[in-house]
């Protein structure tokens, strides 16, 4: 087993389970093919926690969250755990990990598989080869900054209020991560603020621009509007390789640009944490979709998003670019010999289980190696 390697899988609830399952088949067949290993540890989170322990993250699988070299979480939730106080709601379990992990870059990339062009609302050749990565600053900006609340006036009407900040640290922080993945992509990144009538955008722009100058003078960096940028994204996706920006600004843009691609059950994503002096970041992977209590325990939901999150794990954890490309022509091939799980499902396709999904992967491993 490769000690570095050491991957927490933390399957959670309703499909997260099922279509961990089949990542665990990959993991078992690189094993098998002497391709790579991994000393993976299965533990609860979220609602099955809940039922074992008490709490949706239990300490002692934080303590292992925080000893692994990356964790791999399925999904949590379900109405079983609805009516729970907040505190013991199974999403706490996965806010917990991210805060403790301190995971201040979210990575959602938007990439298109040929077979699945007609999934997407826009024009084929708008989309065709489709590859962007968006980092979305996680843990600062408008969503935790100070003030924020709800107060009345003296004349009984009410303000809301949040506070947009950020700090040179912060946005040096997930810049380097832009600019460090950018290296290992095709080299740009674009990043987005409001600098036009906003002072934190104004902050921003000079900080990515003063990184790029001291150590990033290799990678290509432009800047754009957040409100231009939700507009190319739609109207010529493919000039972008890396975006960076903010909390508020990602989360928009990132959900934008996942559409792109047409489903949920097709999107992986990523959280990184700061780097140590080894360079290994604290890092979680997940399918961005949820634990789909209307399809659970029916062996039809679509594992390719987590599939591809596990890609995105050996890519960004482990630096390995060609075990990662493999996986991805694996889900494309397994795509191209017609396979769908439902929520993928185009006519004249065949309708199959998550098991067969799994199987049509492994099969296309199986050819390409
Ligand atoms: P959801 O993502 O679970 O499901 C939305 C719809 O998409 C459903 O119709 C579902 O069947 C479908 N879907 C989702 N993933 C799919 C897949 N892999 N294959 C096929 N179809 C898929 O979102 P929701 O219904 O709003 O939430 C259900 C539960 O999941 C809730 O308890 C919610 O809190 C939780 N949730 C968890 C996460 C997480 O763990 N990160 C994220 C979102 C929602």
């Amino acid at each position: 087993m490769a000690a570095n390697r050491k991957i927490l899988s933390l399957p959670g609830d309703g499909i997260g389970p099922e279509v961990m399952r089949q990542v665990n088949r990959v993991v078992e067949w690189f094993d098998k093919k002497r391709i790579a290993s991994f000393d993976v540890t299965e533990d609860l989170v979220g609602g099955a926690a809940f039922d074992k322990y008490g709490t949706p993250l239990a300490e002692e699988t934080m303590r292992r969250a925080m000893e692994s070299d990356a964790v791999l979480f399925g999904a949590v939730g379900g109405p079983k755990w609805d009516n729970l106080p907040f505190a013991q709601k199974p999403e706490r379990g996965l806010l917990r990990l991210r805060k403790d992990m301190d995971l201040f870059a979210n990575l959602r990339p938007a990439l298109v598989f040929d077979p699945l062009i007609g999934a997407s609302t826009l024009k084929p050749e708008v989309i065709e080869g489709l590859d962007i990565l968006i980092i979305r600053e996680l843990t600062g900006g408008t969503y935790f900054g100070e003030p924020r609340g709800i107060t009345t006036l003296p004349d009984g009407t009410r303000r809301g209020v949040n506070t947009q900040v950020y700090t040179t640290p912060e946005i040096v922080r997930v810049g380097r991560v832009a600019f460090e993945l950018a290296r290992k992509r095709h080299n740009k990144v674009c990043s987005v603020e409001k600098a036009n009538v906003m002072e934190s955008g104004v902050l921003w722009r000079e900080e990515m621009q003063k990184l790029h100058d001291t150590e990033y003078k290799d990678v290509e960096l432009s800047h754009m509007y957040a409100d231009n940028c939700a507009m190319q994204l739609v109207r010529n996706p493919k000039q972008f390789d890396v975006i960076v920006t903010d909390n508020l600004f990602g989360d928009l843009l990132s959900d934008c640009a996942a559409m792109l691609t047409g489903s949920l059950g097709m999107l992986p994503s990523a959280s990184l944490g700061a780097a140590d002096s080894s360079g290994r970041r604290k890092a979680l992977y997940e399918p961005v979709h949820g634990s789909a209590p209307d399809i659970a325990g029916k062996d039809a939901a679509n594992p390719l998003a987590c599939l591809l999150s596990f890609a995105m794990m050996l890519r960004y954890s482990f630096d390995m670019k060609e075990e990662a490309d493999l996986v991805q022509r694996a889900v494309k091939a397994a795509l191209e010999s017609g396979a769908r799980t439902g929520d993928i499902l185009q006519p004249g396709m065949a309708r199959v289980s998550t098991t067969q999904m799994g199987d049509a992967v492994l099969k296309a491993l199986e050819k390409l190696c």
